[in-house]
């Protein structure tokens, strides 16, 4: 088994003063700033004047423009959203850089090259393995959520005993650090999203669906079956991974597991994934996504528009009016993005 790093591991002293900037204040960057200040550490948030400049106000951090909070840092984490990470960059933290530490949760922008640190900073990634909003709700609760990290760039020598201090302050050693690079983190991340998590999830849901209501039975049972309940099983994989969950579903269910399941996820599929794989490894998924967004995201905008029209949508839209216990407000629904 790999290393895990726990809590022991950390240097507790090596963020003593020393200055975080935190750059964002989204899903990770409000988790971040308020879990290491509640750990003892000096931080301030880097922002842009707006509705994120009032909420870090209002919880009681110290806020600055961008190049501000950069300039007077030791430790500058970015956690701006990736697509707009280089024009800021470029613009406001590049010039206020010296030797400060710079810092992601997300190798993307380094890894391909929109990014490009000067030689006298070190740099690193922490990535939490979850949504922002649980790395804030678990780190109340005296846990955390695990996280990879990352030396890309090592000019003091102290790179890694600062991503583990980091790490240690935001509550993930916790659960567990465990140590990659900015290359593996990238890739796997991608394609944990889009082969699994996002796409190939959303995907077999909408396909389950469409089988059901085009032979004829009732949406609203569809939606039930092929969505609804899926929280219901995935906790159970959580808990226990496969054989949990399988130790709780009927004999019939698990004995249609073993025969159907790789009926729907053949050998084709496993070679898409390969394919998909290639394409983030080879630079052809990010280029496509960089250009997008230099257009203005027409292939996402009509996509999105199409996909919120879908009937499972719709359906859902009425079903889950009457269960109010999951219809969470919009401002949470970031909690459940996987990024
Ligand atoms: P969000 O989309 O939640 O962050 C948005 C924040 O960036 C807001 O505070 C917004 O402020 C600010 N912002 C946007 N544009 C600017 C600008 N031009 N100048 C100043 N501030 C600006 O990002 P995430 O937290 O989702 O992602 C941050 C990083 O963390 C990414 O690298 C991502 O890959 C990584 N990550 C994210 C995870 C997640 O759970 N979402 C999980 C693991 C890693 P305003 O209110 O002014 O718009
Ligand atoms: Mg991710
Ligand atoms: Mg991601």
């Amino acid at each position: 088994m790999a290393k895990m790093y726990y809590n022991g591991d950390a240097n507790e002293n090596y963020l003593n003063g020393k200055k975080v900037a935190v750059i964002g204040y989204g899903s990770q960057g409000h988790a971040h700033a308020l879990n290491m200040k509640e750990s003892g550490v000096d931080v301030v948030v880097g922002l842009r004047k707006g509705k994120s400049w009032d909420k870090a106000v209002n919880d009681g951090l110290e806020v600055y423009s961008v190049g501000e909070a950069t300039a007077q840092a030791d430790v500058v984490m970015i956690l701006l959203p990736d697509e707009m990470q280089p024009k800021v960059y470029k613009e406001e933290i590049e010039p206020n850089l010296t030797n400060q530490a710079l810092m992601f949760a997300h190798g993307f922008n380094v890894h391909f090259n929109q990014i490009v640190p000067p030689n006298t900073c070190d740099v690193l990634l922490v990535a939490p393995k979850g949504p922002g909003h649980l790395v804030r709700r678990t780190y109340q609760e005296g846990a955390g959520v695990p996280a990879l990290f990352a030396v890309y760039q090592d000019v003091t020598g102290e790179a890694r005993e600062l991503a583990l201090a980091y790490a240690k302050a935001i509550g993930s050693l916790r659960a567990g650090g465990l140590e990659t690079t900015f290359k593996e983190e990238t890739e796997t991340d991608l394609f944990g999203e889009q082969a699994v998590l996002c796409g190939g999830l959303t995907s077999l849901v909408k396909a389950g669906f469409e089988t059901l209501t085009e032979a004829g039975y009732q949406p609203e049972l569809a939606y039930f079956e092929c969505l609804h309940e899926l929280k219901l099983i995935v906790d159970l994989m959580y808990e226990g991974g496969l054989e949990g969950m399988r130790y709780s579903i009927s004999d019939t269910a698990q004995w249609g597991d073993f025969v159907s399941g790789p009926r729907v996820v053949d050998d084709r599929v496993k070679q898409e994934m390969k394919a998909i794989l290639k394409d983030i490894q080879e630079g052809q998924f990010a280029k496509g996504w960089i250009l997008e967004n230099q257009a203005n995201r027409p292939v996402f905008n009509a996509v999105n528009r199409r996909e919120s029209e879908h009937q499972i949508e719709q359906v859902g839209r009425e079903l889950r009016k009457m269960m109010p216990f999951v219809n969470r407000a919009k401002d949470k629904q970031k909690e459940v993005v996987v990024s």
